[in-house]
Order: structure tokens, then C-alpha cells, then sequence
């Protein structure tokens, strides 16, 4: 049933963890009208990892104004500028890189630079085409400034965050109980369903029935509702991305905070390190196919020097692929339960705020029918589709040949059709960004990012060129860009000045 305003009457969440924290939040903003009520189990939990965003967690808050100085000091939150790539390639001079958000220089000037002397690098010119000479984040990384610029700074630059996820969801609940929603504290072990399939009611272990016009399954793994229930199919990632498994540990914190994730490459997966106030989050996502958890945790201890150390390590199996549909008859499913691709880019909030974004807006315009479902669904399976063939690419383009798992990962044909045209296009094309827009292959992610991690890597073909080439009119622009990036530096604070928030 639909409210005079055309919102649901009632919608109950079913989950607590950040996902159905964020829909809370989200739909007590945009639905004053509907009443909101969130289910979640004391005995399941949460699954407590996740510390690392995009800059879509700030587009989140500022849609339920939220302001960084309310929530990130509740949340040991640290910024981020983007994530440094460490040990996927042994290249020499590309053995790391880092990849930045996004900011409104790179379009003015550095990027067309970057892209310019890839193509002379590709055509066998030994110009500069190392990523991080040529992005404003980088330099900020390296000198450890944070991304709030003075305010004479007239160019925009987008951010993530580190954060204590369990301390993050606390936040979210809290200020969704603020905005009036109803937290119930419960297991669900039935759910209802009407003769024409739709949900009817969920039912809790103590008997209580819980009904609603509308449901959101942020149950996590679990995916109760969507999966479980309504006996949505499930596509499964795990031919394109081979982990499965993942083994954390915190650690101290060094006496200068860094604003960037580190990703380093280990012998059979990568280590995050995410810099949060008070301590390091760490851990080792590989796959069980090629080591054991006991491999895996030891290989993570020595990667952080607390071999003889009992700080104790939490193992967490991971399930990759996503849900055929994410909206469903009157469920929407947010977060784990809609799908998870690994965490290498940080990638599952972003997710969840465009799959709610994107549903109150299609819901809206379909005046509270299902008339949007099917386009909705499109977008966010492209949304996904996108993030892993973006994440397959670090694993393809890997220049490691120590382990058979490098190895089978640069050798995996189980590729999509449009990041094999990207390949070929890095490969061939004269212009790999206007043919990336021409053969409509920029989803979510801009022909920039692709260029970075490719240039990252070194990916380069392995000849010289023996035609003439103006390299003191490069050299010239190197300098100028430097200069450039350096000068904009000069407006940006230390990240540790900018947390006295
Ligand atoms: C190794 C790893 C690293 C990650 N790193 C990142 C990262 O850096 N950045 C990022 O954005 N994301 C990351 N993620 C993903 C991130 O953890 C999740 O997207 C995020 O925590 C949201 O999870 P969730 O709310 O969907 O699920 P959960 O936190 O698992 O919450 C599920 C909720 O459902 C409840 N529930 C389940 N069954 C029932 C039931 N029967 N009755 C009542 N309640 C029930 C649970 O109690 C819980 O409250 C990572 C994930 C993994 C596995």
C-alpha cells in the first residue's frame, strides 16, 4: 500500500550492518511519509570488515547531511586520496603506482598529457608515462596532504575515507533512529509470502510478525529475502576472480598517517592496509584454490612483522557474483546480499548507495510501480559488471611470475567481451580514450582509471623507437606539469591538521 505522497505505507530492512543502515538513513531523508523499521539478529551479527570507501561515501553523507566533522572523529575516520598498487608489477620503475580519485585538474591539464605520452610510450619513445607523475592525489599522497583544499582553490577534488566499519554502522544507526526509524533487535527465521509472491510479513524466532508494503533484504551472505525466499538466481565471479577467502589482523599505527589504502601484492592474493586514528586495518585476500588459511594468516604475519605476535586473526570466506535482479516484486536487496566482488577497490558502498539512490528514483518516477524494475536492474547489473571487469584487469595485467597463482590469473581467457575491446584498444589504438567513448566501453570507470593501472603495471610493449623525437620539448612539459601539481599542492593542509576536526 502506497501513501497519498505515492511512498510506501511501511518498508522494514532486514539487516543491520552498514547496508541497511545506509537504506535507513537514505529512505527517513528522502520518504518522510513512510515508516521505516530495521530488523537485525544480536546472535548473527555483522560481518565487521569494510574500511575503505570511494568518494561515494561523501556523496552519501551529504545526502543525509551528514557533515565529515559529525561522524568521522565517532569513527576513527582517516581521508583517503586513492590507493597505492605495491609489488603487482616487477617491472623496473613500475614495481608501484598509485591511483587517485578523481579531481578537476586532471581533465584541465595532466591527464591529456598522461594519455599524449602513453601513446608515445606505446610507440616505443622513452617518455615519461609513470601514473604518478601526472595526478594532483598523488603528489598529495606522497606528502602526506589531505584533499580539502583553501577555499581560493577553484578546482573541485573528490575523496573516500578510512573508517571503523563496526563503529561507522553505530553512527548510521544512531542517526537513523534520530530521523525515526524503528530498531528491532531480532532473528528472522520466516518469511511470509502472498499468493502472488510478494513478501507479506517477516517472522521472528520469538514469534513476533513483522508485516510491511515493502522490503529491504540487507540480511548480508545470508540474502534471506531475495535469494533464500524469492529464489532470485545468482551469477557467480568466481571463473573471473579467483578469491575467495580473506584473513585479518590490526596493528599499530604509524606516527605519520597516511591518506592512502596500500594494496600490496603477496605470493597468492594482496594485503590491504587501511590507515584508521588509532591502529592499522590489515588483511590477505587469496585464494583457497592455491593456499590454505594457515598459509595465509602466516604469510600475512610475516608480511607485518607480528610473526611471534598473538594478535588474534579473523579468517572470513567470501562469496563473488551478484544477484540476477536486485529489485524484485516489493524487495529491494543492499549490500551483501545483492553481491560482493573483492575488496580490492573498495567498491561495496559505493554499490550500495547507487543501487538505493538509483531504486528511490526509479520507484518515484514509476509512481510506485514496478515499471522501472527492469531498467533499474540493467543499470546495476552494469554497475557490477563494470566494477569486476575494472578488478579482473589488475589481475590480468599483473606482471608477476612468481606463483602459479600470478601466473593463471595473467593467463585467464575467462575475460568479458568489453574488457577483452579494452585490451585490445590499450594495445592498438592510436587514441585509447576517444575510442574507448566511440565503442561505448566507458561504464564505470573513465578511460583515465583503465590508462593508470595499464600504465601502472607498465604494460608498455618492450621496444624503442629508432624515429627522431622532441624530447627536450618533453622534458619541458614534464617540468611544467610538475611545477603545475606542485603549486597546487601549495593550497592543500597536512592530513594530521586536518584531523583536529
Ligand atoms: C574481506 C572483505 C573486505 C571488505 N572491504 C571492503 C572495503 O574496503 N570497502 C567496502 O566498501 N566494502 C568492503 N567490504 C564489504 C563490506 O564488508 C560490506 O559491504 C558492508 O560491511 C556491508 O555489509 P552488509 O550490511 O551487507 O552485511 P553484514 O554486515 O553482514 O550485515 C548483515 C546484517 O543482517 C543481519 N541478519 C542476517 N540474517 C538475519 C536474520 N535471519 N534475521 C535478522 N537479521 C539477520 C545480521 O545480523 C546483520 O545485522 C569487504 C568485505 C569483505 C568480505
Amino acid at each position: 500500500m502506497l501513501n497519498n505522497d505515492g511512498k510506501p505505507k511501511k518498508i522494514i530492512i532486514v539487516g543491520g550492518g552498514t547496508a541497511g543502515w545506509m537504506a535507513a538513513n537514505l529512505l527517513a531523508s528522502k520518504w518522510k511519509t513512510t515508516e521505516i523499521c530495521l530488523v537485525e539478529s544480536k546472535e548473527i551479527g555483522i560481518i565487521g570488515v569494510g574500511e575503505g570507501s570511494t568518494p561515494h561515501l561523501k556523496l552519501f553523507f551529504d545526502a543525509i547531511n551528514v557533515a565529515d566533522s559529525q561522524w568521522m572523529p565517532r569513527c576513527n575516520a582517516t581521508y583517503k586520496n586513492g590507493i597505492t598498487f605495491d609489488k603487482w608489477s616487477t617491472i623496473a620503475g613500475f614495481e608501484s603506482y598509485f591511483h587517485p580519485f578523481a579531481a578537476q585538474t586532471d581533465d584541465i591539464f595532466t591527464v591529456p598529457l598522461f594519455l599524449k605520452n602513453i601513446q608515445a610510450r606505446m610507440q616505443g619513445y622513452r617518455v615519461d608515462a609513470h601514473p604518478d607523475n601526472y595526478f594532483l592525489e598523488s603528489y598529495l599522497s606522497k606528502n602526506n596532504l589531505g584533499p580539502l583544499p583553501d577555499e581560493s582553490f577553484p578546482f573541485g577534488i573528490a575523496y573516500g575515507y578510512h573508517f571503523d566499519s563496526a563503529l561507522l554502522g553505530e553512527f548510521l544507526a544512531e542517526n537513523a533512529q534520530s530521523r525515526g526509524v524503528k530498531r528491532v533487535y531480532g532473528t528472522v527465521a520466516d518469511v511470509l509470502v502472498t499468493k502472488d509472491g510478494k513478501l507479506s510479513s517477516v517472522k521472528l524466532n520469538d514469534g513476533t510478525l513483522l508485516a510491511a508494503d515493502f522490503f529491504i533484504d540487507s540480511s548480508g551472505f545470508n540474502s534471506l529475502l531475495m535469494q533464500k525466499t524469492l529464489q532470485v538466481g545468482y551469477q557467480s565471479f568466481k571463473d573471473n576472480l579467483v578469491n575467495d577467502a580473506a584473513v585479518m589482523m590490526p596493528s599499530e599505527i604509524s606516527p605519520v598517517l597516511p591518506v592512502a589504502t596500500k594494496a600490496t601484492a603477496l605470493s597468492n592474493g594482496w594485503a590491504w592496509q587501511i590507515p584508521l586514528r588509532n591502529r592499522f586495518g590489515n588483511g590477505y585476500v587469496y585464494s583457497n584454490n592455491y593456499i590454505d588459511s594457515n598459509q595465509a594468516e602466516t604469510e600475512l604475519r610475516q608480511h607485518l612483522g607480528l610473526l611471534e605476535s598473538d594478535i588474534e586473526a579473523k579468517h572470513l570466506k567470501m562469496k563473488v557474483g551478484r544477484v540476477e535482479k536486485h529489485w524484485y516484486k516489493n524487495c529491494l536487496a543492499v549490500g551483501l546480499s545483492q553481491g560482493f566482488i573483492e575488496p580490492l577497490e573498495a567498491t561495496a558502498i559505493a554499490l550500495s548507495f547507487n543501487t538505493i539512490g538509483k531504486f528511490i528514483q526509479y520507484f518515484e518516477e514509476g509512481k510506485g510501480t514496478n515499471k522501472f524494475e527492469d531498467a533499474f536492474n540493467k543499470e546495476i547489473n552494469s554497475r557490477f559488471d563494470d566494477i569486476r571487469d575494472y578488478i579482473v584487469c589488475h589481475y590480468k595485467a599483473n606482471q608477476r611470475t612468481d606463483s602459479d597463482y600470478w601466473r593463471d590469473n595473467a593467463a585467464n581467457k575467462n575475460i568479458s567481451e568489453n574488457l577483452s575491446k579494452i585490451l585490445y584498444l590499450w594495445k592498438n589504438s592510436q587514441d585509447f580514450s576517444g575510442d574507448m567513448h566511440k565503442h561505448k566501453l566507458v561504464g564505470g570507470y573513465q578511460p583515465k582509471s583503465w590508462a593508470c593501472l595499464l600504465a601502472g603495471y607498465g604494460v608498455f610493449p618492450r621496444k624503442d623507437s629508432d624515429q627522431t623525437f622532441d624530447y627536450a620539448n618533453h622534458q619541458h612539459e614534464i617540468n611544467g606539469l610538475s611545477d603545475f601539481i606542485r603549486r597546487c599542492g601549495l593550497n592543500f593542509k597536512k592530513h594530521s591538521e586536518l584531523l583536529r576536526l
